[in-house]
């Protein structure tokens, strides 16, 4: 009969410390529990590390830099003066405070920024959506509704009837704008979706959506052409 090599019995160098082995079943053993430290257990531990970081922001908002909206729209920032701030810059370079007081302030949004959709139109003031439907097919919110009707003009078969955009389900991702083939839909009015006290009043008509190039300052028309042939068109915004 083989003999084991290994001694069941030997004393390991880790786990728990044995304090009594049964004489009876050497498997039966008395270990001292390891118990977590009073500091780890206890509740308040938590509430006075929160509590610093609060006195922290306190202190940070009373004596700290401000940065004026008209810093935060020309990308600067302002010099720490007092020993606090500049000890505080030390931390953390830029570390102020950026409170807009909104809408009295308003921060300037990006070029690239995607706000309230609106339509564009051709020079003759006619709507520059040929009823293609990739918006709407595209659109992951389904929140796009077009009506499809048939023009009088030779050179565009299909203008919408109905062009309406729920603006409470749009997730703003402007795949409608990559999709339109003919710069129809833009995305940069540069402003949001107007609060609404009533569901329905979110939704935006074919008229609302012109209205809004005329309500923002923007060009209603577009000089986009067909495959991009032709100027520039983002200059014509
Ligand atoms: S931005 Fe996105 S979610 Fe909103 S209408 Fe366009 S495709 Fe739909
Ligand atoms: S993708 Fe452009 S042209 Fe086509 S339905 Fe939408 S807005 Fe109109």
């Amino acid at each position: 009969m083989a003999s084991h090599a290994h001694d069941d019995h030997e004393p390991t160098t880790t786990g728990p410390k044995v304090l009594a082995t049964s004489t009876v079943s050497p498997k039966v053993r008395t270990i001292a529990v390891v118990r977590p430290s009073e500091q780890e257990t206890s509740y308040l531990a938590a509430p006075k590390a929160g509590l610093g970081i609060t006195l922290r922001h306190f202190a940070k908002n009373l004596f700290g830099r401000r940065r004026t909206v008209d810093q935060l729209n020309k990308g600067e920032h302002p010099v720490p003066t007092t020993a606090f701030q500049k000890a505080l810059s030390v931390v953390s370079p830029i570390n102020e405070i950026e409170t807009i007081q909104y809408p009295e302030e308003k921060a300037v949004y990006p070029e690239r920024f995607r706000g309230l959709h609106r339509l564009m139109q051709r020079d003759d003031g006619q709507v520059r959506c040929v009823a293609c439907m990739c918006c709407p097919t595209v659109c992951p919110a389904h929140c796009i509704t077009i009506i499809p009707e048939q023009t009088d003009d030779n050179g565009i078969e299909k203008r919408p009837a109905v062009f309406e955009i729920d603006e409470l389900r749009c997730v703003v991702c402007g795949l409608c704008v990559e999709a339109c083939p003919c710069d129809a839909i833009r995305m940069d009015s540069g402003t949001h979706a107007k609060p609404v006290e009533e569901r329905a009043d979110a939704v935006m008509t074919k008229d609302k959506l012109i209205a809004v190039s005329k309500d923002n300052g923007k060009n209603p028309t577009s000089i986009a052409t067909q495959g991009g042939v032709g100027p520039n068109w983002r200059e014509g915004r």
